[in-house]
């Protein structure tokens, strides 16, 4: 069987056949396609962003776990943007729309 998967095609849930991406139910086995998340999750986590932004966040750790060594250097140089930035990150990781190197939310906890 040959196959060509475009930009406008994605995989049944069950089947595994190629169907419609805007396709709610796959034609071929009738199961309902599962929501698409709309948003690739971070594989990193809230709990050690917070509690390394909470204790070395002037020195820009929750960056570097982020993966971002360039601002996070920056943040070690201005001691977390004089605890401005620092406390901006904090607020950003608790509430779930601090981002990693990727540009993907940390969004889950633990
Ligand atoms: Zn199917």
């Amino acid at each position: 069987m040959t196959v060509r998967v475009s930009r406008k095609a994605k995989f049944c849930y069950s089947c595994g056949d190629v169907i419609e991406s805007a396709a709610v139910v796959c034609p071929r086995c009738g199961v309902v396609q599962p929501a698409v998340t709309a948003e690739a999750q971070s594989e990193r986590r809230i709990l050690p962003a917070f509690l390394l932004c909470f204790f070395l966040g002037v020195f820009g750790a929750h960056r570097f776990y982020a993966g971002k060594i360039g601002t996070g250097v920056l943040e070690l140089l201005t001691a977390g943007g004089l605890g401005i930035w620092w406390l901006v990150d904090m607020i950003m990781i608790l509430t779930g729309s601090f981002r990693d190197s990727e540009g993907r939310k940390i969004s889950a906890w633990t």
